[in-house]
């Protein structure tokens, strides 16, 4: 993964419209229409260059904020106003979220008379396009379609499982990391065998036989997990000319966007629908491939799973004569923010620059603050939002100047490397009284009383899935006890039979206990219910999703279970047990409305001359619309929780920021350790691979502000209930002061704090000691108030051993710092600590 160029990409400037496609036979029945001259106003020359090259390879490399996504977007809208069907175009985002975002976006462009033009278009994510692709060609992949998607959390049991059942240890053999082997061998699309032919120490050879017994227990399941969805499509398309050729068919203009996070299988997946192209490509077909792709490898992010950027980097050799475009102007930011990231990312060594401008002058300098600890970061930047929120003079970093007008909370973010630094904003947000959203899209999808409503529903699609039925069986109570249970599971591993079978068979069991039995029988009497023994939901069944889930929630007794339960405990949390489940219902019916077959990636092409959305504006089998509301639901990311309608504050990771822009950006957390991680820090000796990915990410996190970006470090912060002195990170000390507005705020806070901070103080015997901001009074406060130990008592700790307490911080959250013998000073939350006198 090197890159092997230098210099500055070349930029192909074209003229335009010229280059439009001409109206071949195929695209006539759109003669009728406006050319799209209208589609191609405010774009630049390249950007319209970009839309108009519609065929053949392009490769539109661009830096950030460049409107790449709207040329992708205008692209889509072009091509359709050109004549070319709706139906044979697909656009691969990363998000559903981005992938709703530019079908709207196409509707609206298109306007009201051509909004038919556009039904049956596949804008999606890879993941959503490969469960579509194989449930319809399961058979080729090894699969009956009526699979389920496990998630993380279904893949971390099932795993679990399979290393208990080899006799392995999991603290040996941990469930994460043997999972992420999997992954890792999944996206270079290695099955298990190929794994166990390749492993040759004992520890690789372990984690290849529970590869090998995880891939069986899915199957066994008939379920797939994520890394499934690709390994098997690309296998599929690979490997069955039929599969490949009914993709081709059916796709004529395949897009990519943020190409640069794409895997192996990703990577294999585009190539092989577009045709044509490098060695993946070739496979079969001699057609020159529509195949345009988009990204920026300095917003490459997902290296650590599996992400390859040299899928954009040698695009080119990929694809000979491919045409290569880049778009120059960045429209998104100010200067300043753009000189703070562009001088940060030419710290990469490994990267091929592309100057990162705008034509706007002006701005304000970009403002960078060192906190006293994480609640002291929390309460500048809730002021800080607090302040652009009213807008006026007082938003100016060096103040004067003319007044600003007021920010929408929607308009406003923070980021954070990981979410373990949302909890203290979080509590200073609702403090302070700002409405704010974690973007966790799986949080709801989460909840236990959700967990289990959707169990019953994939048991409904799927009488295989051992992993929901197993949750839900005995839930509310029937009776059926655990070892049942286990004992079902056993029987149907053994006949090879879905476990739903299972249960109907085992009630013949003269061993099992009458309570049991009945248990069982009801609730197949429940199963059968809904399905009608497996007939009413049949593939040609229609009828309500929202009811049959409305029904499942109350019939399996779930929802009865949590109103009694909230009735016992009074307690505010099982209330809201019941308000998601009628949420669930909600969203079926909110799914049942949107859902639109005429985009579901699993129809063919139709047949020439036949109206391809005369058959499909039927309504859909009931079966079909279920199975496509729990893969929406299992597939959901966190960015799908970025939602401007709700009016506030987007708390989220940098990861999952990638592709969107707030007019004011928080980042917090700029420590070393934290941005750039640990990780990256304790590999760097290695290579300065995840160090340069790190800079990457925290330049992905700049480049989504558009006006006003603040970032902060603080000097202590507490992780898992101890404190550390941290580093400001390297990245705030390689961007360029002259565009920044720098400033120590910890003394600061000191003053705010009054005496939860001066002991320390007057303990330290540091310079800020001194500092004027520390009022007298408070610098002689006895360091030892309030705290069983005194300074110069020895106390024991449970990890670190003995040690002699070296300075005391009294009050709330009160503290010690403590010499160890064996690893020096560490300083320690009281509450957590646990430290004994000696
Ligand atoms: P990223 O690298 O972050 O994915 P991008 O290159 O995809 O960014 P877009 O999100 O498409 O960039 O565009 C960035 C911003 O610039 C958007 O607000 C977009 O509407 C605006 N924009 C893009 N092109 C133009 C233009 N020609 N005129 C005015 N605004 C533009
Ligand atoms: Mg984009």
């Amino acid at each position: 993964m090197t890159q092997k160029r230098t210099g500055t990409w070349h930029t192909e400037v074209s003229s335009g419209a010229g280059e439009a496609p001409t109206r071949s036979d195929a695209h006539a029945g759109a003669s009728d229409r406006p050319v799209g001259q209208d589609l191609l106003e405010g774009l630049t020359d390249p950007q319209r260059s970009a839309v108009v090259h519609t065929e053949g390879p392009v490769l539109i490399l661009a830096a950030a904020g460049s409107g790449k996504t709207r040329v992708i977007t205008r692209r889509i809208a072009y091509l359709i106003s050109m004549g070319v069907p709706a139906w044979s175009i697909l656009a691969l985002t990363f998000t559903n979220k981005a992938a709703g975002e530019m079908r709207e976006r196409v509707a609206t462009i298109l306007g009201g008379h051509e909004s038919r033009a556009g039904r049956g278009l596949t804008v999606t994510t890879f993941h959503a396009l490969c469960a579509r692709l194989l449930r319809k060609h399961a058979a080729s992949a090894g699969l009956k379609e009526d699979f389920t998607i496990y998630d993380t959390s279904d893949q971390s049991s099932l795993c679990k499982k399979v290393i208990e059942s080899l006799q392995l240890s999991t603290s040996n053999f941990p469930v994460r990391s043997v999972l992420s082997a999997i992954s890792t061998a999944k996206n270079q699309l290695l099955d298990a065998e190929a794994f166990a032919a390749q492993a040759h120490d004992f520890s690789s050879k372990m984690v290849a036989k529970v590869y090998s017994g995880y891939t069986k227990a899915l199957r066994g399941a008939n379920a797939v997990d994520f890394d499934d969805l690709l390994l098997l499509t690309a296998r599929a398309l690979r490997d069955d000319a039929q599969v490949r050729q009914a993709c081709q068919d059916r796709w004529q203009y395949t897009m990519v966007d943020e190409y640069q996070d794409t895997n192996h299988a990703q990577f294999l997946i585009a190539s092989l629908i577009a045709g044509g192209g490098g060695q993946a490509g070739g496979a079969g077909v001699s057609r020159v491939p529509n195949f345009c792709v988009v990204g920026d490898p300095d917003q490459s992010i997902y290296g650590w799973r599996g992400a390859d950027i040299a899928n954009i980097l040698e695009f080119e050799e990929h694809y000979a004569g491919c045409r290569v475009i880049t778009l120059g102007e960045n429209f998104r930011s100010t200067a300043p923010i753009l000189a703070v990231a562009d001088t940060l990312i030419r710290n990469n060594k490994l990267r091929k620059h592309k100057d990162l401008f705008t034509k706007r002058s002006g701005g304000e300098p970009v403002e960078a603050a060192l906190c006293r600890d994480e609640r002291h970061e929390a309460e500048l930047v809730v002021d800080w939002l607090k302040r652009l929120h009213v807008g006026g003079p007082n938003t100016k970093p060096a103040g004067g100047g003319p007044a600003a007008e007021p920010v929408a909370w929607k308009d406003m973010a923070i980021f954070y490397r990981t979410n373990a630094l949302s909890r203290v904003v979080e509590d200073a947000c609702r403090g302070a009284g700002i409405p704010y959203t974690i973007a966790r899209g799986t949080a709801f999808f989460e909840r236990e009383e959700v967990r289990n409503a959707l169990g019953y529903l994939r048991v409904v699609a799927n009488p295989a899935d051992g992993v929901s039925l197993s949750r839900i069986i005995n839930t509310p109570t029937r009776g059926i006890g655990d070892s049942t249970v286990e004992k079902i599971e056993a029987f149907a591993e053994r006949e090879g039979m879905p476990m739903l079978e299972a249960v109907r068979e085992c009630v013949r069991d003269p061993e099992l206990s009458g309570r049991s039995r009945n248990g069982c029988i009801k609730f197949i009497e429940l199963v059968d219910g809904w399905t009608g023994g497996g007939t009413f939901m049949g593939e040609a069944i229609s009828g309500s999703l929202a009811d049959l889930v409305d029904r499942v929630v109350r019939e399996s007794g779930l929802r009865d279970m949590y109103v009694k339960q909230a009735a016992t405990s009074k307690n505010e949390a099982d209330e809201q047990r019941i308000d998601n489940l009628d949420e669930l219902v909600s969203s079926a019916r909110q799914f049942e409305l949107e859902y639109d077959p005429a985009s579901d990636a699993a129809n063919e092409a139709p047949e020439a001359g036949a109206d391809p959305l005369g058959e499909l504006v039927k309504t859909p089998p009931l079966l079909a619309m279920l199975r496509a509301y729990l893969e929406s639901v299992t597939l959901v990311a966190d960015a799908d929780a970025v939602d401007p309608s709700q009016g506030s504050v987007t708390l989220m990771t940098l990861h999952a920021a990638k592709g969107l822009e707030f007019h004011g950006v928080a980042m917090i957390g700029m420590e070393e350790g934290m941005l750039p991680h640990m990780r990256a820090i304790s590999s760097y000796q290695g290579g300065e691979r995840e160090m340069e990915e790190e800079r990457r990410l925290c330049f992905v996190g700049v480049t989504r502000a558009m006006r006003r970006l603040l970032m902060t470090a603080a000097k202590y912060r507490t992780v898992r209930g101890m404190i550390d002195r941290t580093i400001p990170s390297r990245f705030l000390s390689e961007m360029p002061k002259e565009h920044m507005i720098i400033s120590d705020q910890s003394d600061a806070y000191a003053d705010l704090a009054g005496s939860e901070w001066d002991a320390e103080e007057a303990n330290d015997g540091n310079a800020e000691q001194t500092s004027p901001k520390v009022p007298a009074r408070a610098a002689t406060r006895p360091a030892t108030m309030n705290v069983p130990f005194p300074v110069g008592s020895s106390v024991r700790h449970p990890q670190f051993g003995v040690g002699v307490v070296r300075s005391v911080t009294p009050g709330v959250g009160a503290r010690v710092e403590v010499e160890f013998k064996g690893v020096g000073r560490k300083t320690l939350v009281l509450e957590y600590a646990r430290l004994t006198k000696m």
